[in-house]
């Protein structure tokens, strides 16, 4: 099974219920797996025999399953990438028996990390596949999966959710009713603001987003209030900062010349938007890609959000009358 989507609308929560029900011993009919099962405990510690999970190396979340992966390093890595080895390591898992009431799970979270290597690899596998081995493949882009592994498995297509079911479903998840406001910076997909809440990221975007209302006139001032942001408890990067402000930009410019916003519903708007210059703000806009090429590895992270601000500041200026 493939499923295919945005990041954030539930994916990996499905697939991870699919393995649990298929590895489950005492579901009962149209229910969910048990939960109290040794299989089901055994999958909730990651340490069940019959259960692969396979992820990039570097995926910054440590998940269940994934331990044995620590006792190998010191092997060369590439960064984000499913390789060839982590496929091979599978055909012992599944060409032989399993373990218990014979079904076998491997979960891919990012299957379009494959290298081509390990695409052919898997493909190799799933052209023979063994008995009572589900496999699920997770993908946010299906262009990069090589087309003869899609079409041996079920598409399964998640797009997000109209904007009341998330909202009720941010609810449920015991986010504050306002937390509607983030849908539109996550491309309306819940569980990603979920997880910023959980990495504590949501304090730190209302700051940015503060700040850019009302910045200071000095860019020294704002990139210091950034600054602080940055070495904040969340895990908010830099990275984040500057896809903040491009994507303000682009709402205001949006707004400036449509009335529109894409990013920001739902959030309180700057007073004045009608004086500023179009045209100034799409070409800072713009401009912010050369700032996120360079975000990760800043050569002066003051240095680096101080020009970021003073370019905010001038794309601000008002039209010349
Ligand atoms: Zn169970």
């Amino acid at each position: 099974m493939l499923l295919i989507g945005p990041g954030g609308v539930g994916k990996t929560a499905f697939a991870e219920q699919l393995a649990a029900l298929l590895l489950c011993e005492s579901a009962a009919a149209n229910s969910n797996a048990c939960g109290k099962c040794d299989p089901c405990r055994w999958l909730a510690a990651g340490n069940h025999p019959d259960f692969r999970r396979v992820a990039p190396d570097d995926d910054a979340e440590a998940e269940p399953g994934t331990s044995e992966k620590s006792a190998e390093k010191g092997k060369k890595r590439s960064a984000g990438i499913i390789r060839i080895d982590q496929i091979r390591e599978l055909e012992s898992f599944v060409f032989v028996g399993s373990h218990r009431n014979g079904n076998r799970v491997v979960l891919l979270t990012e299957a379009d990390a494959m290298n081509q290597a390990a695409a052919n690899a898997l493909l190799k596998i799933l052209e023979e596949p063994p008995a009572s081995v589900y496999f699920i493949l997770i993908a946010t882009r299906s262009k990069s999966l090589l087309p003869t592994i899609r079409s041996r498995c079920r598409v399964v297509s998640f797009g997000a959710p109209d904007a009341a079911a998330a909202s009720d479903w941010l609810l449920n998840a015991g986010l504050e009713k306002q937390a509607k406001r983030y849908l539109g910076l996550a491309g309306g997909a819940p569980m990603r603001v979920a997880q910023w809440k959980e990495q504590g990221q949501l304090a730190p975007i209302d700051a940015l987003v503060d700040s850019l209302i009302s910045p200071p006139a000095d860019p020294g001032l704002l990139a210091a209030k950034w600054d602080a942001l940055l070495k904040g408890d969340g895990l908010f990067r830099m990275e984040n900062l500057v896809e903040g402000v491009q994507r303000w930009l682009f709402d205001l410019t949006q707004e400036r010349m449509a009335g529109e916003l894409r990013f920001h519903t739902g959030w309180p708007r700057p007073k004045g938007i009608e004086n500023l210059d179009p045209k100034a703000l799409l070409s800072a806009w713009r401009d912010l890609n050369q700032f996120r090429r360079s975000a990760r590895h800043p050569l002066n992270q003051l240095l680096f959000l101080e020009s970021l601000a003073a370019h905010y500041l001038r794309a601000l200026r008002p039209v010349a009358a």
